[in-house]
């Protein structure tokens, strides 16, 4: 998805209320990825990156001024999302953690016919936390991270793309371990436009089945250990991806919009930074937002937390506005009625019919 939105300030009062300060760790707050594909400076998750992470010599490929362009444009080394940062989607956790960080952990015992998955793919309607997850895939194995979206493979370098892809997966083994994300895989399937776009974008493709086929055969570190890559990818329309690309993308996890509990917790994870009065009802909430995405409800939330200030600037003018100081715009908890007004404005905006058909896929497709 295409949808980032960024942190809500840093250095805010945790909640005021016990209440809304449940969930994740404390030291996790306010490290949502921009999506910019570049490295997201969350301040303890700079402590967690272990050394070493940031080889820049380990690239000895043929293209270095490529791998340099993918250095800067791709390689997130600390997305600095943890687990606890991403609400509910609990069953999708699993699934990932034992596709992809069990296999990282104990390579030796994936092998065989217990090989890990090539490739893996999140579908689901947008806003519901895909690339929230592969970050913190990315975190809580300690693998580098490549952030990279099917339309810069397709478009960024053309007629270079097919180098591009190979460069990509180079890096990647020279980085290993490393997860490689794809975010929206089906634009490559579905290339629309001039026929020289499509031709490049067939290209990139047939590369890409060649990458991911060969994932699993990566060489040794000097070590002995197995270099690991692995690919992950996200789609809003997984039934655009065809059935070779499909094929690669063994396991494919369905990532739902929030339930009531993912609701609530997420309601809990947005507020976090900000200080809540005691009247805002979480539940109350949580069941009038069914429907709506994750990114929808950081919406709310977002909308709901500005509105005090909205309403301490209401009539003043800029010199005055500009004179206020900073305790007194920030004074007011967020209350029910910004969540009343937040409610009113911000719509969801994911369709029934969109829903069904990624269910419908799910059945035909879907790893349970
Ligand atoms: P997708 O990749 O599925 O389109 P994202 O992962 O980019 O969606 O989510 C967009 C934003 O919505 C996130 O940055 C986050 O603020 C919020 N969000 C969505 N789902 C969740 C979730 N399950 N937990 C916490 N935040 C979420």
């Amino acid at each position: 998805g295409n949808t980032r939105t960024g942190t809500t300030g840093r250095g805010a009062k945790a909640g005021g209320s016990s209440r809304t300060n449940t969930g994740a760790r404390a030291s996790t707050t306010g490290k949502k990825g921009t999506g910019s594909g570049k490295s997201t400076k969350g301040d303890s998750a700079n402590g967690d990156a272990e050394d070493g992470k940031t080889k820049r010599s380990q690239y000895e490929g043929p293209d270095p001024d490529l791998a340099a362009m993918l250095e800067r444009d791709v390689l997130e080394t600390t997305p600095g999302v943890r687990w606890d940062d991403v609400a509910g989607l609990t069953e999708a956790k699993r699934l990932l953690e034992e596709a992809v960080v069990l296999p990282l952990w104990m390579p030796e015992y994936f092998q065989g016919i217990r090989r890990p998955w090539k490739g893996i793919l999140m579908f689901g309607p947008p806003g519901t936390g895909k690339t929230l997850l592969a970050k913190a895939v990315a975190t809580e194995c300690g693998t580098t991270f490549f952030n990279v979206s099917s339309a810069t493979l397709a478009s960024k370098w053309r007629g270079e793309s097919e180098r591009m892809v190979r460069c990509l997966f180079d890096l990647a083994r020279a980085y290993a371990p490393s997860t490689i994300f794809i975010d929206e895989i089906d634009s490559l399937c579905n290339a629309r436009g001039a026929s020289g776009e499509h031709e490049s974008s067939r290209r990139v493709k047939s590369e890409l089945l060649v990458q991911v086929d060969g994932v699993n055969n990566t060489g040794t570190n000097e070590d002995g250990s197995r270099k690991i890559v692995m690919v992950l990818a996200a789609t809003n329309f997984p039934w655009d991806i065809d059935e070779a690309l499909r094929r690669r993308l063994e396991k494919r996890i369905y990532i739902p919009l929030p339930n009531f509990e993912s609701r609530k917790e997420l309601i809990r994870i947005n507020l976090k930074t900000v200080e809540v009065a005691v009247d805002v009802d979480i539940d109350e909430v949580a069941r009038r937002t069914e429907g709506y995405s994750g990114d929808d409800l950081t919406n709310v939330c977002r909308d709901a937390s500005l509105n005090g200030m909205r309403r301490k600037i209401a009539g003043k003018t800029r010199d005055e506005i500009k004179n206020m100081s900073k305790d007194e715009i920030s004074k007011d908890p967020v209350a029910m009625c910004d969540f009343e007004e937040a409610l009113a404005k911000v719509q969801r905006s994911v369709s029934q019919a969109d829903i069904e058909k990624h269910e419908k896929w799910f059945t035909e497709f879907g790893s349970a």
